[in-house]
């Protein structure tokens, strides 16, 4: 649905994007992730046609961005940082307005405000929201024409955690409905909870592009285990790094584990075996931030 194809973009002596190619499937939430000026934003304005490639090209729905920029452009639905709206108008003029410029059904607006849970608001004036309000409207805007592409820059970053809950919900949804998303976010939580797969970027290159399980398993992080114990002899830690955990240290009456994906079943079965009073044990499975980290002080 979306192509990536060799697409390049030079400014002056700045690789802002260097010879990548990729692209995003029907139903795909693809999340682009990168320390800042990695390239995301050029990758996204390529994407709309609002920054020319350098070489390569962008293609959304099989249109050429450049060569059949209006048809391209169609199929996208844009959330951007700053929504651009009408200050002085309310809520439902704003999306009444839109509605006309794009040829949208009076309907279809009514079931965007409701979708977007803004009835209520409808005739508040875009002045007196909240920031969080203001980037629901804004996901209202970019849903009205009802596109088969949604692209989302930093769409949580101005959420409150009940905005950002019903924002994920909305999210899932969509994708159910078959948009195709892409996104852009530091925020390594929410984009592990949405993204089918990640894009990794770093000075203008991909670095790396699979799901998270993926690049958990591509990177071979230990996980972080933690081990309930109902009583303590002070010999687990040294038990758990003998039958090969990376480390093991008590904290309380908790033995703190980090270990390798294949030796943590020879762990376990070593604290259980010893007679080791555990009382439960919890794992935590790498995180998209652990992996970030990784991949990005490796390129650096
Ligand atoms: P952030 O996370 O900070 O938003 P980003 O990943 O979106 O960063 P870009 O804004 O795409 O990164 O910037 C990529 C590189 O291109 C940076 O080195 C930036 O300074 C450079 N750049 C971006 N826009 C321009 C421009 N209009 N003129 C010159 N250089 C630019």
């Amino acid at each position: 649905m979306i192509a990536f194809d060799h697409i390049h973009k030079r400014y002056g002596s700045t690789v802002a994007i260097h010879d990548l190619s990729l692209t995003v499937e029907p139903g795909e939430t693809l999340a682009l992730v990168g320390p800042n000026g990695a390239g995301k934003t050029t990758l996204i304005r390529m994407l709309l046609g609002l920054v020319r490639p350098s070489a390569g090209s962008a293609r959304v729905g099989g249109h050429d961005v450049q060569r059949d920029g209006i048809a391209a452009r169609s199929q996208i639905g844009y959330l951007p940082q700053r929504a651009v709206l009408y200050a002085n108008l309310t809520v439902g003029e704003n999306l009444g307005f839109l509605g006309q410029l794009r040829g949208v059904a009076s309907a279809r607006v009514a079931d965007t405000i409701a979708l977007l849970r803004l009835g209520e608001l409808a005739n508040r004036p875009v002045r007196e929201l909240s920031g969080g309000t203001l980037q629901r409207l804004g996901l209202a805007q970019a849903l009205l024409a009802d596109p088969p592409v949604l692209v989302l820059d930093e769409p949580t970053i101005s959420l409150d955690p009940l905005s950002v809950a019903t924002f994920k919900t909305l999210l899932r949804q969509l994708r159910a409905a078959g948009k195709t998303v892409l996104l852009s976010s530091h925020i390594l939580g929410d984009v592990q909870e949405l993204a089918d797969r990640v894009a990794i970027l770093d000075h203008g290159r991909l670095i790396a592009l699979d799901s998270v399980g993926g690049l958990a398993r591509r990177c071979a992080l230990p996980e972080r285990i933690r081990v309930d114990l109902g009583a303590v002899d002070g010999g687990e830690a040294t038990l758990a790094r003998k039958a090969g955990a990376a480390s093991a240290a008590l904290q309380g009456s908790t033995l703190e584990i980090t270990v390798a994906r294949e030796h943590k079943l020879a762990v376990m079965r070593a604290l259980l075996n010893s007679g080791a009073a555990v009382t439960d044990i919890q794992g935590q499975p790498p995180t998209l931030e652990d992996i970030f980290t990784q991949l990005i002080s490796a390129e650096a």
